[in-house]
């Protein structure tokens, strides 16, 4: 049970406390009046005692007197105090005391005097008055005593009267006010999960009395509010949902990868635009709103009606376009618009969903410019084909000119042009079928120094003549492992960069050197380096780049130039190469102060040289007979001039098939095939399976015109077949056949 704080300021303590006090006022009040009673009984008696000593002993005492028999006075007064409360008895005369009995009463006293008279010759004469004198003090001792008596009775039946009133109170009235504030007080009192139940109350008898009415109302009032919250929480619950819901819905159009805009048809305003769209044009949500979308489009028609446009849509229904947007910043994107006209019961929104179409449309630029590159490198590689067979023959008949000429043939520098010319036009080729990727590269020992001096001229003509040009070359020797033809690709690359990067003129300058490195510094790729490297710097005085530019110069298609003038290949083409080649790439480069690439390439054994370079070696013949199978009758004619020049016997096949059966014809006669990879009917790949089949371990050579002959060569025949490249060059050809006819089987 819960008592409030303090008992002084419960109900009952207050209900006892007026009690107690009414009824000690009444009680002191009736007191007084008892009281008042109570003397007027004393005084009265004590008058009636006088009056009684005034009838009775008066006469006695005035005969007494006269004969002055004082004893008997005395004895007389003496009987006086017996009377009442009569203290004090005397007579004088006059101021003279003649006889006195007990003791004079100063205070709370009350005195009586009566003459006396005697009657002598019928007169009577005064003699003497009798005083007496009774005290008040038992009096009032009394009085106060019986009142005291009273109260203290009347006090103690108020206090046991009040102490059982209030455990009634508490009973009846208290103990249920307790419970229904504690019934208040429970933890969710809106909820009133259980009924009020009042100790000594049914629900039976819930109007029995105020407290029970009270208990009663308390009840309906809690179901009522039981029902009015359930309500109230589903109401609230379906709220929150549908709260959630929209949240939700809100987030999900935020983050469209789409632009959303609601658009007022009539206004033309927008009335409501997400997140994406935000951030794509680089307005603020605000600002958005206080816009529509003839402020976003770029090139907006001057004869452009609003109207119009929203007739078109209501007919439609919707409404696909292209168009070009403008953001904040002015800058300006592609992008595909689908609107479409909603109706709505509150009204008609146009909805718009934008969507940028940069990254797509790039990606279709790209497509486009790979395919046509695509489309480039097969014609390429066609021509190249054919090409490397012309120039095989180019190439054969000059180099067996030069073979059969004596060394003072007024011809022969005249021959060594034809050749070097062949030679270029092969580098040619080579850089074509590097551009459409169709050649691996073949790597023998290059002399830096060498391949920079080679290209001089054809620099000097990419570069023009506003363009100061200085080469500075290493004085000693930089051999590498390298393909010729890709490392000259790898500089006329820089060089036409160089040309592109100073249009108003400037300085260019290639220099070749040797760099040692230690193995702490890393390349460019991070793989750490260590040995020698001869380095080819390029440094031009042009317009040069930023850092962001200078980050992605090297991946496919990034170029800054503008459309037809850059492929954005030719550094990518150079990574490629050069990483081929175990190198890396360094570039430095300040916008407006130029620009400086550096090739490493890790130098190998300063003796490892190319061997034609050295002394050629002596040229072997044979006098075996050799199978030459080859579409081309050019090429059959020239290696079969060739063969026989240095003494073989050769049999000519102008295809597959044709090559088998001369070989049935001449079998045990042919010791080796020489055999073109592609050919009609039957490649020289088939034919050469077919004869193995036959005369096992027979010996053979392809000749390969591209890349493409080399895979379908390891696709047939697995890799450890020989291969000559064309254009074949008489010495290596002879070599490379007086090599397979001398190995073991
Ligand atoms: P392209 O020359 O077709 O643009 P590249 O791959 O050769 O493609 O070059 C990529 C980009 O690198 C160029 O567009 C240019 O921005 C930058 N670049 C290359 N070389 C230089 C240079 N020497 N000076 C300034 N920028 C250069
Ligand atoms: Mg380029």
């Amino acid at each position: 049970m819960i008592m409030p704080n303090k008992f002084r300021e419960s109900i009952a303590f207050r209900l006892l406390f007026a009690v107690v006090m009414f009824s000690l006022a009444i009680t002191l009040f009736l007191a007084c009046v008892s009281l008042y009673f109570d003397y007027r009984k004393e005084m009265i008696s004590l008058e009636n005692d006088f009056r009684h000593i005034e009838k009775v002993e008066l006469q006695g005492m005035s005969e007494t007197l006269w004969v002055m028999n004082t004893e008997l006075l005395r004895t007389s007064l003496n009987g006086f105090l017996n009377i009442g409360h009569i203290k004090y008895a005397a007579i004088r005369y006059k101021e003279r005391l003649i006889v006195s009995a007990g003791t004079p009463q100063t205070e709370k006293s009350v005195q009586r005097q009566f003459p006396l008279y005697y009657t002598y010759n019928d007169r009577p004469v005064y003699i003497g008055t009798l005083l007496l004198t009774a005290s008040l003090k038992e009096v009032y001792d009394g009085l106060l005593a019986n009142m005291a008596r009273r109260l203290l009775y009347q006090g103690i039946q108020v206090f046991l009267i009040t102490l059982f009133m209030l455990v009634v109170f508490q009973f009846f009235v208290t103990r249920h006010l307790i419970t229904m504030a504690a019934y208040f007080r429970q933890e969710a009192p809106w909820e009133f999960g259980r009924p009020l139940v009042l100790a000594g109350y049914t629900s039976a008898d819930a109007k029995k009395d105020e407290i029970g009415q009270v208990a009663a109302a308390i009840n309906t009032m809690g179901a009522n509010m039981r029902t009015a919250f359930h309500e109230l929480e589903s109401e609230l619950q379906k709220r929150r949902q549908a709260e959630e819901a929209l949240h939700l819905f809100r987030k999900l159009i935020d983050q469209s990868n789409d632009a959303i805009f609601v658009t007022d048809p009539e206004t033309g305003r927008f009335l409501d635009v997400n997140d994406k769209a935000c951030q794509s044009l680089g307005y603020t949500r605000d600002e958005l709103l206080a816009m529509g979308t003839r402020n976003l489009v770029a090139d907006i028609p001057d004869d452009f009606s609003w109207e119009a446009h929203v007739n078109e849509l209501r007919q439609r229904g919707y409404l696909l376009s292209e168009d070009m947007y403008k953001r904040k910043d002015g800058t300006r994107f592609p992008v595909e618009v689908n609107v479409k006209y909603i109706t709505a019961e509150k009204g008609t929104y146009l909805l718009a969903v934008v969507r940028d179409v940069t990254e797509k449309k790039n990606l279709e630029d790209q497509l486009r410019h790979a395919q046509k590159l695509e489309a480039l490198g097969t014609l390429a590689g066609g021509v190249a084909h054919d090409f490397n067979n012309i120039l095989s023959a180019i190439v054969g008949y000059a180099g067996l000119m030069e073979m059969k000429s004596c060394q003072t043939d007024p011809n022969i520098p005249h021959i060594r042009e034809i050749l070097a010319a062949a030679e270029r036009a092969t580098n040619l080729t080579q850089s074509l079928l590097i551009f459409s990727r169709k050649q691996p590269a073949e790597l023998k020992p290059v002399d830096v120094n060498n391949m920079v001096d080679g290209v001089k001229k054809m620099v000097l003509r990419i570069i023009g003549e506003d363009i100061e040009t200085a080469i500075q070359l290493h004085p000693g020797r930089l051999m590498v492992m390298g393909d010729c033809g890709q490392l000259e690709q790898v500089l006329m690359n820089f060089v036409t960069n160089a040309r592109d990067a100073m249009p108003d003129g400037g300085a260019l300058t290639i220099t070749t050197g040797l760099y040692a490195l230690d193995g702490t510094a890393s390349g460019l790729y991070g793989q750490r380096l260590h040995g020698n490297f001869a380095v080819i710097s390029v440094s031009d005085t042009g317009m040069g780049m930023d850092e962001r530019t200078r980050e992605r110069i090297f991946e496919p298609f990034f170029t800054t130039k503008v459309s037809g003038k850059g492929t954005g290949l030719g550094l990518a083409i150079v990574y490629g190469i050069v990483k081929q080649h175990g190198g890396f790439i360094d570039c430095r480069s300040k916008p407006g102060k130029g620009t400086t690439f550096e090739v490493y390439l890790p130098i190998v054994a300063a003796d490892v040289r190319k061997p034609e370079e050295i002394l050629p070696p002596p040229v072997q013949g044979g006098t075996e007979t050799i199978l030459v199978a080859d579409d081309d009758e050019n090429i059959r004619r020239l290696t079969r001039e060739l063969l026989e020049a240095h003494g073989y016997s050769v049999i000519e096949a102008n295809d597959g098939l044709d090559a088998i059966d001369r070989f049935l014809q001449n079998r045990g006669r042919v010791q080796l095939l020489l055999f073109d990879v592609i050919m009609p009917r039957l490649s020289g790949a088939e034919a050469f399976a077919e004869i193995s089949r036959l005369s096992p371990g027979m010996k053979v050579l392809f000749i390969s015109g591209y890349a493409a002959d080399t895979l379908e060569r390891k696709q047939l025949l697995g890799e450890e077949l020989p291969l000559i490249g064309k254009p074949m060059r008489p010495r290596e050809l002879l070599s490379k056949i007086r090599e397979i006819l001398d190995s073991r089987e």
